[in-house]
């Protein structure tokens, strides 16, 4: 490997990093991510620390998954692409197939259509979503509804159903015909309640009421993540997914989960879905799909919706929409070892009694903290909002946030930053002596900014 000076300059020099600014990553250059092992990550100058991050919400198994890896190095040397457009098909991929309508058949969802990424997901559910009308006969439901602090990825039709202005403004004008609802953010909306049963139902009757405005049968979907992930890790009310599910059917309105976060175990559900007792029409998910290993991703498609693809028999029928990806073997082969051995490890539960337990923990840390306005979290998708006053609700400034951040990496603890909150994604398989590890790094990085 070129010496470390080289790897610095030259990352400034030529390198773009997503949700960065450019000018940002030269003056303070990112972290040399070198290795990785179990749950812990090492950088360049050989620091080892828990990566509470879980790579991106994805490396729910750790980094030492060996038959994911021994899975992608013998698919290699098996078969290390080849398409499924019309024409062609792969063995790793139709077993993965199978294992997911295992998988997702308590949601109602047998049938799979397979993507690269996150992003890729939420195109296909959008898509798909208007394309179901149009072999329903309902050509003119073409809209989206979606919520404030919602995060569906960065194409065009994921950044417009896209729920915070940051990653829309400077890529406007996006797609017409979307709408967003208030957000079931409690700590600050709109409505001033502090009753999360009762924000659900304003926004439910929010939604009725666009709905009413509209036009129901101008509208194909609804888009929503069960836990809203990037916006802050926001927990609606166990009530708000239904309501919304109960909308939509009372006006021919499809559901679309986004559950690139939330699929295969973060809430200690196995879905977000499943945890609000809800069947989706179309679930997009990817990340921890290959446990980050592989880039890949799954939308998963209703039972019913898909029966009306397959029965159709007029010009709309046909799926003019994939990726070169869609499918790739190795991907396939990543997936299916991934799956089993997300299953074998029982990673929900854990995911449950360890997300208890790191709530518990920043709670602890939020009474002897001033500056955590804020704690949210289900199973382990936690955050901290941090305020620079509690009763003002005025957000900490940026460099306090950093200060916290390097704090606790000092401590050994890698978190992330998104605005005024500190997320929480640890692999699904920490143990509770890595949640104390957490806790503890956190309040170490908090202390640098106590009074
Ligand atoms: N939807 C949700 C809910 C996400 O959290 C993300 C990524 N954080 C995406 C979509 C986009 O996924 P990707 O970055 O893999 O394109």
């Amino acid at each position: 490997m070129r010496e470390t000076n080289f790897l610095v300059e030259n990352n400034a020099r030529h390198l773009w990093h997503p949700m960065a600014h450019p000018a940002e990553m030269r003056a303070n250059p990112p972290k040399i991510v070198n290795a990785a092992a179990g749950v812990e990550i090492t950088d360049l100058q050989g620091k080892t620390v828990l990566d509470a991050v879980g790579g991106l919400w994805n490396v729910n198994l750790g980094y030492s998954c060996e038959p994911v890896k021994a899975a992608i190095r013998d698919q290699l040397d098996q078969l290390p692409y080849y398409s499924t457009f019309r024409g062609t098909t792969n063995s790793p991929l139709i077993e993965l197939s199978y294992e997911l309508a295992e998988w997702f058949r308590e949601d109602g969802l047998t049938r799979a259509f397979f993507t690269s990424g996150g992003s890729d997901s939420v195109e296909t559910c959008l898509r798909l979503a208007r394309q179901y009308h149009k072999i329903n006969g309902q050509p003119e439901r073409t809209k989206f509804i979606a919520l404030k602090k919602g995060y569906h990825g960065t194409h065009f039709g994921g950044a417009s159903v896209n729920g915070n202005a940051n990653f829309r403004r400077n890529y406007e004008p996006l797609l017409p015909g979307v709408t967003h609802l208030a957000s079931p953010y409690l700590y600050r909306n709109p409505f001033g309640t502090e009753d999360p049963a009762v924000l659900a139902s304003l926004i439910a009757r929010q939604f009725e009421d666009e709905i009413a405005f509209q036009g129901a049968d101008t509208i194909a979907a609804l888009i929503m993540e069960p836990v809203l992930g990037a916006g802050g890790v926001i927990v609606p009310h166990e009530t708000f997914m239904p309501l919304m599910r109960d909308i939509c059917d009372r006006h021919g309105i499809l559901l679309i989960a986004d559950e690139v976060i939330t699929a295969f175990g973060r809430t200690g559900a196995w879905t977000g879905s499943r945890l609000w007792g809800v069947k989706p029409d179309f679930m997009s998910t990817a990340k921890a799909i290959t446990n980050g290993y592989f880039p890949f991703g799954a939308v998963m498609i209703a039972d019913r919706i898909a029966e009306a693809f397959e029965a159709n028999k007029n010009s709309y029928g046909a799926i003019g929409h994939g990726y070169t990806y869609s499918g790739h073997p190795v991907g396939a082969a990543a997936a299916l070892a991934t799956l089993k051995e997300t299953r074998r490890a029982d990673v929900a539960t854990n995911a449950a009694a360890r997300g208890a337990e790191l709530m518990a923990g920043l709670e602890g840390l939020k009474a002897k903290h001033e500056i955590i306005g804020d704690v949210r979290g289900k199973g382990l998708m936690c955050a901290l909002e941090l305020v620079a006053d509690r009763k003002t609700k005025a957000s900490a400034a940026k460099d306090v946030v950093a200060t916290i951040y390097e704090g606790t990496y000092e401590a050994g603890v890698m978190v992330r930053t998104s605005g005024a909150n500190i997320i929480l994604s640890p692999p699904l398989v920490i143990t509770t002596k890595d949640v104390e590890r957490i806790v503890a790094a956190l309040d170490a990085g908090l202390a640098k900014v106590a009074r």
